[in-house]
């Protein structure tokens, strides 16, 4: 039933509803069976983070419409990890589609943490399934394959089907001292490629990267390296799911004779997480944030949420010099023992840049290899090709340059077919060839407060619109003759308040407003939305003169008869 040599006409296809095109948001469908009788099975459902484009913005979410009307021919969704940009959206949407969700016990232990904090544990059904499991999800069996990532328990899925073999290979890299889980299955890998594999759905982050990404292992020397040389308090931020990356500032603590403090509440949530599921030691003994004052400053590592800059978090708190519990000091250091993801570039430099401001010692992946990669580089997608043996390969995971960078190097490595698939765009995977065969509606949803919109309302475009040019709003009182009643009353909002001259923009726009409306015949002044529209290309106009930019503007004109007042 692999390699092409099934003889069966069922057909197998695949639907990116996120995370092709972009890192971040992943959601994958495959489906079994054709039109209307196709079973859906999805895998992973995760969120990505708005950036300037999509101002007020919480998070971000796939649209997932064509599934939920699809709904009753879903039969589950298994989740690879538990990283937020597969999992994060599983409590907004998942009660929308109201089926079993899979997962392995770490991500199904926070997956359930996170549905109590919100209430929600009742909406969800979620499923633990041990590491190597296999699930009979008809049409579909599905088999869990341990790989090696940032987090515990990143797993590739081997999805059985009338059609044949699909290896959907999650977020992976090679590496074989992960400190934390046990390491890539590379063998399992293997013997799944022995048995036949006809299309691999491969990780494409770094494809266009050479070589292969270090490891962990090499982190965690740099980190206990870097413990011993420092006098005085160490903090160190990462994220939190990292549990290798805990594991190893714990192991330098103890190496240079230091104890830890566990700073922000995901930090604290993840350590009782990895004790649960068997990755961190409970012997492990952390100082609680109130004891901190007492530490001698050469025996303390501070673990603190807040790589990304988050404005809440601990490390942001601290250089704020806002935390109520910990104060660093000049001389201190500060490792941010992480990347920056695209987006936050600017959250990250304004708190590095204030703990710099303290005369603080500042190390980043630029300084020192305090940081690795969870995605393989090219040499590992080589090896794993050879192991997995796939007849075809469609890249995920990936930006537009990171997809085809994967697809030019699977092709040089021997395998034949490739094809990029984009969100919303059904493929057909099996029988071959490779090919589009459809389009279904997606897109993004946001999460704006307590809402869940579609990125198609107009709200967040005016307010990316009124963020540049801002606005201007005009009301008067007329008339049924058209004359004036009193003054226009005009707001500014986002408008510079003066102009080069020193002229005051109100008053400038009050007489562009009043002089519209004289410009304009009395009997044609009766047409409310003629005038409204003239006003509003008058204001316009005028504030492009002066200030060069067009901004927005909304008129209200109220006519009434003065015999009724
Ligand atoms: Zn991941
Ligand atoms: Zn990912």
């Amino acid at each position: 039933m692999a390699n092409g040599d099934n003889n069966s006409d069922t057909e197998l296809v695949y639907l990116p509803l996120g995370g092709s095109g972009e890192i971040g948001m992943n959601c994958y469908l495959y489906g079994v069976g054709e039109g209307v009788r196709r079973q859906w099975l999805m895998v992973d459902l995760g969120i990505t983070f708005p950036g300037p484009m999509e101002p007020g913005v919480d998070v971000i979410f796939p649209d997932i419409r064509f599934i939920e009307e699809e709904r009753q021919n879903l039969v589950a969704i298994v989740l690879t990890h538990a990283h937020e940009d597969h999992f994060g959206a599983v409590i907004d949407l998942a009660p929308r589609l109201d089926v079993p969700i899979y997962a392995t016990p770490f991500t199904a232990t926070l997956l359930k943490l996170k549905a109590m904090q919100f209430g929600m544990e009742n909406e969800l059904q979620i499923n633990e399934v041990e590491l190597g499991s296999r699930l009979d999800l008809k049409p579909f069996a599905v088999e869990f394959v341990t790989m090696a990532h940032s987090i515990p328990e990143p797993n590739a899925l081997v999805i059985r089907t009338e059609a044949g073999v699909v290896l959907h290979s999650g977020d992976w890299k090679i590496d074989h001292t992960p400190i934390a889980g046990p390491a890539i299955n590379l063998e399992r890998i293997r013997e799944v490629g022995n048995e036949g594999v006809d299309v691999l759905i491969c990780d494409s982050t770094n494809a266009v990267s050479e070589g292969r990404s270090p490891s962990e292992a090499d982190v965690a020397k740099t980190l206990s390296q870097l413990f011993k040389e420092a006098k005085r308090r160490i903090a160190v931020t990462t994220f939190a799911s990292n549990v290798a990356r805990i594991r190893s500032v714990i192991d330098a603590a103890r190496d240079s004779g230091r104890e830890i403090v566990a700073v922000g509440r995901a930090m604290r949530r993840i350590i009782e997480v990895a004790r649960d599921t068997g990755y961190l030691d409970p012997a492990i003994t952390f100082v609680g944030e109130d004891d901190f004052g007492y530490l001698p400053r050469d025996k303390v590592v501070l673990l603190c949420t807040g790589s990304q800059g988050e404005a809440r978090a601990a490390m942001a708190r601290i250089a704020r010099d806002e935390h109520p519990n910990v104060t660093l000091n000049a001389g201190d250091t500060v490792i941010f023992s992480s990347r920056t993801i695209p987006g936050n570039e600017r959250a990250v430099n304004l708190v590095q840049n204030r703990l710099v401001d303290m005369g603080l010692d500042l190390i980043t992946d630029r300084d020192a290899r305090v940081h690795v990669s969870g995605h393989p580089r090219r040499d590992e997608l080589a090896e794993y090709y050879q192991a997995a043996k796939p007849r075809s390969l469609v890249p995920m995971h990936g930006e537009a340059m990171h997809l085809k960078a994967q697809i030019e190097w699977a092709q040089q490595c021997g395998i034949g077919e490739g094809l990029m698939v984009r969100n919303g765009e059904m493929a057909r995977l099996l029988p071959g060839p490779l090919t589009i065969i459809d389009e279904v509606p997606s897109g993004r949803l946001f999460r704006d407060g307590h809402l869940i919109i579609s990125s198609e309302d107009k709200s967040v475009r005016d307010r990316r619109k009124l963020s540049h040019v801002g606005a201007v709003y005009v009301s008067a009182v007329l008339t049924r003759k058209g004359r004036l009643i009193a003054e226009p009353h005009i707001v500014l909002s986002g408008v510079p308040e003066e102009t080069l001259a020193a002229e005051d923009m109100d008053e400038i726009i009050y007489e562009s407003v009043v002089g519209v409306i004289n410009s304009i015949p009395k009997p044609r002044r009766k047409n409310k939305e003629l005038l409204e529209e003239a006003i509003r290309r008058g204001v316009r106009s005028t504030v492009r003169e002066v200030w060069g930019k067009k901004t927005e503007c909304r008129v209200s004109l109220t006519f009434i008869d003065p015999r009724d007042i």
